[in-house]
């Protein structure tokens, strides 16, 4: 696009701290203007989220209910029939989702759980949705099963920067993450990464996370931006809360640092007010996940956000080959259909 700010791979401490020192005003104003030159301001991407296998994972991530480490009272859930997950993909699609995310609460998919994800993926990718998935680690073979079925993303958070990562997670390092991520890489997905704020950090491990972000060869295609939700149970229940405003100027700073990336507005949604999550659209966040439940805790429930989006007048990011007044149709049928009722996503 003309004009557009380049993409950078050598962003330095000192650049991104100044960044971040803008006053908050001259911030979002260069954030929206960055935003402008690659995407469309008043469109939104909408993805859904299924947990296909919930609870007892081995890992010790602080922030997570899934782990078995710690006793959150989370019911916990065989990996889901393939049937079972199609049924929710088709209502997902219907529902106006592009993007249909499938997570399991592993440390790796085992190989006897991979012809099921694979069939998983070539059912979802043959309803017309894109496909992603969040499975642990992969290795480079596992990697090249997935993407040989058709699988669009896969998301693999760095979650905090190199320094504070051993305060949150213990048991798997910041190079495996890195390992992941470049085996996927490797093997022709697009990668979702992103991270979690609000756990303790301080302000230079934010700009730490962001830097192994933007500074990858190719940036990820998708950056998660989640704020912390504290869940009974898990080590981080009683963290500080973390400043709405740099939360805000978090995803700011990652939308200049990486322009054509989309930035996605994650956990955390529920405790937002509607002005903090307009904010954050201006701020440079343009995908949501849609449905009530993100994994296993609380997403805003999908009316709210389309009567959001109608306030805001924003529109949902369509596919290239999609309908657009197909796609519009569905989302107004599920608006009127989901005024009182409960919605799927129990998971
Ligand atoms: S974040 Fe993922 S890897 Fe970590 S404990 Fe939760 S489910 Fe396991």
């Amino acid at each position: 696009m003309n004009n557009a700010a380049p993409i950078r791979n050598d962003w330095t401490v000192a650049e991104v701290q100044a960044l971040f020192d803008q006053p908050f005003n001259d911030l979002l104003f260069q954030a929206q203007t960055v935003h402008r030159q690659h995407f469309n301001p008043n469109e939104v991407q909408v993805s859904t989220l299924l947990s296909i296998k919930t609870g007892a994972c081995p890992e010790d991530c602080k922030y997570c209910p899934q782990s078995g480490h710690y006793n959150t009272g989370l019911e916990k859930e065989r990996l889901l029939q393939v049937e079972k997950v199609i049924e929710k993909a088709k209502q997902a699609k219907a529902s106006g989702s592009t993007r249909f995310c499938m997570g399991a609460a592993w440390k790796h998919p085992a190989d006897k759980d991979m012809p099921y994800v694979v069939e998983m993926v070539k059912q979802v990718k043959a309803l017309g949705l894109e496909t992603c998935m969040t499975l642990g680690m992969l290795t480079e073979d596992k990697a090249e099963q997935l993407a040989d079925a058709g699988l669009d993303y896969y998301n693999h958070n760095l979650d905090t920067s190199p320094e504070f990562y051993d305060k949150i997670i213990t048991t798997r390092s910041f190079q495996d993450r890195l390992d992941t991520l470049s085996n996927v890489r490797n093997s022709g997905m697009k990668i979702c990464s992103g991270g979690i704020l609000g756990m303790g950090e301080t302000a230079t491990d934010r700009i730490g996370l962001l830097r192994q972000l933007a500074n990858m060869d190719v940036q990820p295609e998708s950056v998660p931006i989640n704020m912390l939700v504290k869940v009974k149970g898990t080590p981080l229940e009683n963290v500080d809360d973390l400043d709405p405003l740099d939360f805000i100027r978090t995803i700011a700073v990652a939308r200049i640092m990486m322009p054509a990336s989309h930035v996605r507005l994650s956990a955390g949604r529920e405790k937002m007010s509607d002005e903090m999550q307009s904010m954050a659209f201006f701020a440079g966040a343009n995908s949501i996940f849609y449905g009530e439940c993100l994994l296993t805790t609380p997403n805003p429930e999908t009316h709210r956000d389309l009567q959001l989006f109608k306030r805001l007048g924003i529109n949902p990011e369509q596919r290239i080959e999609e309908d657009d007044q197909a796609q519009e149709a569905a989302i107004i049928n599920t608006l009127q259909k989901q005024q009182d009722s409960s919605h799927f996503y129990e998971a």
